[in-house]
């Protein structure tokens, strides 16, 4: 239909991405994911190819972007977001914020489509105000192994309020708190998928530090309804998504470990240089100017996020380690 509403996800093969994908076809519009697939996976989509309202393109978004016909919204979400990704890519992590959002941007020029892009939690840096509220500048190191993440994230941000205020372009900014949730890649570093993966393999739990930093998770289809206000919000300024319940690493742990029925047994490694000591967002702007508060809290997320891992961690069945010998 010619009045149908068409909106490009960037990085939509993604754990993010992929259920920004869904919830744009749930509300009836025409999606269109492009993501060059260095972090993503196709299978976090391939329940949607065939679909009419659906379109896949396999590009890299730090390259000139063209897609055909109007746009009426961007989603750039387009980037590596775990800690061992972005160490691994650093330029192309610097890239994809960089000359990926000035690509999308100018895109967005051309459409007169309105665009939100991911920023994240990390433009605070090691905060020194807690919790962070969206006026504090943050704290971080630029030459630290974390700056090519932060950094980009940070001019991301500079380049989207320079294009609305010099062009008048539809911008939002969203501040995006720890997510998690099903399509979580299993290996990609970050705790929660380390820590469900370690408890279903019978491992020991790897604790950075001594485990006393905290960070407050989110569960995905709150932080998903929360972007999805935001985008058809009229404010333009960086608003904060995430859940403010704040908890240790050690007790998240612990938590991880009573849920899947094993001793919690940390394996306590160096802490990652720059890693953040206190983490929580400070969501008086969403619940104001939103309406939005997250509604699933730590124990129903982390069930929900339990049964994709079950389904998932090679070696586990039916929940269990499969301790069969098998032969190759
Ligand atoms: P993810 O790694 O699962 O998804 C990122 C996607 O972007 C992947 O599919 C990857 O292949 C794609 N991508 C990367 N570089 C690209 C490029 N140059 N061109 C095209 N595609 C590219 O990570 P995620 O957790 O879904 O994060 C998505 C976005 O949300 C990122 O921008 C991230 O910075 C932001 N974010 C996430 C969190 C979180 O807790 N998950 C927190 C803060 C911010
Ligand atoms: N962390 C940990 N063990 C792991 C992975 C991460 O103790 O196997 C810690 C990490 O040092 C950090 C916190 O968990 O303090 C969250 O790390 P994650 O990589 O998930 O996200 P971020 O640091 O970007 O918030």
């Amino acid at each position: 239909m010619a009045d149908k509403k068409r909106i490009l996800i960037t990085g939509g093969a993604g754990f993010l991405g992929s259920h920004l994908c869904d919830r744009f076809m749930a509300e009836g519009y025409h999606v269109i994911a492009m993501d060059n697939l260095v972090t993503g996976d196709l299978k976090n989509i391939e329940h949607l190819f065939g679909k009419e309202n659906f379109e896949f393109h396999h590009h890299d978004v730090s390259k000139f972007v063209f897609v055909p016909g109007k746009l009426d919204y961007i989603l750039h979400f387009a980037s590596p977001a775990s800690p061992i990704d972005y160490l691994k890519i650093p330029i192309q992590t610097l890239k994809v914020g960089s000359l990926g959002t000035h690509n999308l941007l100018g895109l967005a020029r051309v459409k007169n489509a309105r665009v939100l892009i991911a920023s994240t939690s990390e433009v605070y840096g090691d905060p020194e105000v807690h919790p962070q509220v969206e006026e504090y500048y943050g704290n971080v190191n630029p030459v630290g192994p974390r700056g090519c993440y932060d950094e980009a994230k940070r001019f991301q941000e500079a380049i989207t309020m320079a294009y609305h205020t010099h062009h008048g372009l539809e911008t939002r900014i969203i501040r995006i708190f720890n997510t998690y949730g099903p399509r979580m890649r299993l290996n990609d570093g970050r705790v929660l998928p380390a820590f469900l993966s370690q408890a279903l393999r019978g491992e020991n739990l790897t604790v950075f530090g001594d485990g006393s930093q905290t960070r407050a998770f989110c569960y995905v289809d709150d932080l998903v309804e929360g972007i999805y206000r935001l985008l058809l919000s009229d404010y333009p300024l960086p608003v904060n998504i995430g859940n403010p319940d704040e908890i240790t690493i050690k007790e998240f742990g612990e938590e991880i470990a009573r849920l899947t029925g094993v001793e919690f047994k940390p394996d306590y490694r160096p802490l990652p240089t720059n890693d953040p000591m206190k983490r929580r967002p400070d969501i008086t702007k969403a619940k104001e100017i939103l309406g939005w508060e997250p509604k699933v809290d730590r124990a129903e997320g982390l069930r929900r996020t339990l049964e994709y891992f079950k389904e998932n961690v090679p070696g586990v069945v039916n929940g269990q380690v499969d301790n069969t010998p098998r032969t190759f």
